[in-house]
């Protein structure tokens, strides 16, 4: 085990900037999630990592020590790629034993053996230890890969989508099973995703990364209660949390959120931000509830458009111009009716319209609690 710090590291493709000055704190044992769209620069943090690309400037820590210089063979980390190379002559037992056998990581064949099968049966193709690699899918395949990666001890694990290969459904339950992976809990490890759910599922902690930068890293619950902007934001749920625009009105002291075509107005207490500063009001589908709720703000609209959402509906409701996204287990909901949701106060997030910030609010209550994504995961999408 070993912390793994990176250092304003940059990462020049030609003209491309991969990595603008990128600093990543990983603690001992920690499972580190990064999170991001395609090109982000997530694979190109793990190589940094790994040894396989070489940093324009910038410097890599493990265990506290420079190995920004260092062999990628002799920097005790293990890598699992997306795209995964087994050898197609041996069996999958021989492929995930091979480093094992190694002088490097050697251990006696008993005690292989019964690590590959733990290992194996956790990922769920303990069943397929004697085929041979053309006898598997991809996400078997993947699953081989990432397995020979696990068994191999290392300081640092770099595991680049490594669910990428498995349908929705399975990728739900590997991810459940990942965690209870005794090589994964006591291993530091920088996992990649692009997929918000395996991300909250998965992280201690998770950086959200955009064109090379670090745009915020927090607890699952720092980014879906306090995230730094609206990227952030969009990042976690499905469906995205909702946004409104208006601007802000001011009086006596007190601060509310106005559509341009007033049919919306919201009390915010103290903002700091003058009248008519151009904002967006963010409220994610989940915590918006049908009916007129004491205590919580009614928003006011009518019902556009019904789908099914797994066990529940999304009803988009249209109000004025602009349309928000409610996830409801209501059935009663006609398309073109009259319907009011209501959205607790301290579910509401403010941005600045131009810069995408989040603008903190004075509200009464906390948002401590479990965050409602475990819901996301029960309703059967993502
Ligand atoms: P994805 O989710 O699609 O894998 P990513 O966040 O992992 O994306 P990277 O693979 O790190 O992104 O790529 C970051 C940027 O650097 C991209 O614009 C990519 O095209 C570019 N890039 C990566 N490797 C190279 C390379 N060897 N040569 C040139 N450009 C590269």
């Amino acid at each position: 085990m070993a912390t793994l710090e990176v250092r304003g590291v940059r990462k020049e493709f030609g003209k491309l900037v991969a990595l603008d000055g990128l600093d990543l704190d990983v603690g001992d044992g920690e499972f580190f999630v990064l999170l991001g769209p395609s090109g982000a620069g997530k694979t190109t943090t793990l190589k940094c990592v790994a040894g396989l690309e070489t940093p324009t400037a910038g410097r890599v820590f493990i265990g506290g020590r420079d190995v920004t210089d260092v062999e990628p063979n002799a920097r005790r980390v293990a890598m699992a790629f997306e795209n995964y190379a087994l050898y197609p002559q041996e069996t999958v037992f021989d492929n995930i034993a091979f480093p094992l056998r190694s002088k490097r990581y050697y251990l006696p064949p008993a005690e292989a053996k019964s690590l590959i099968e733990r290992v194996t049966a956790t990922l769920g193709i303990g069943h397929l230890l004697e085929r041979m690699p053309g006898e598997l899918s991809g996400g078997q395949r993947q699953r081989v890969a990432l397995a020979r990666v696990l068994v191999r001890p290392a300081d640092v694990l770099l595991l680049d989508e490594p669910l990428s290969h498995l349908d929705a459904k399975l990728r739900a339950a590997m991810r459940a099973e990942l965690k209870s992976l005794g090589e994964l809990q006591q291993t530091t490890s920088l996992y990649v995703t692009h997929d918000y759910l395996e991300a909250l599922a998965l992280g201690d902690r998770i950086a959200v990364l955009r064109a090379g930068k670090l745009v915020q890293v927090g607890t699952r619950e720092d980014l879906w209660h306090r995230p730094v902007d609206v990227f952030v934001a969009r990042a976690f749920g499905q469906p995205q949390i909702n946004l409104l625009g208006g601007q802000i009105e001011q009086r006596d002291g007190e601060a509310a959120f106005v559509t341009p075509d007033g049919l919306v107005r919201v009390p915010l207490g103290p903002v700091d931000l003058p009248s008519g500063a151009a904002v967006e009001l963010g409220v994610r589908p989940r915590d918006l509830v049908f009916g007129e709720e004491p205590g919580m703000h009614p928003l006011r609209g009518r019902i556009y458009v019904v789908e099914p959402l797994g066990r529940q509906r999304e009803a988009t409701i249209q109000i004025g111009s602009q349309q928000i996204a409610v996830v409801t287990p209501f059935e009663d909901l006609q398309p073109d009716a009259l319907a009011t949701v209501s959205a607790p106060p301290e579910r509401l997030l403010l941005f600045d319209r131009d810069a995408g910030q989040r603008i903190p609010l004075a509200m009464p209550g906390g948002v401590e609690e479990t965050p409602q994504w475990r819901e996301v995961e029960v309703s059967g999408r993502g």
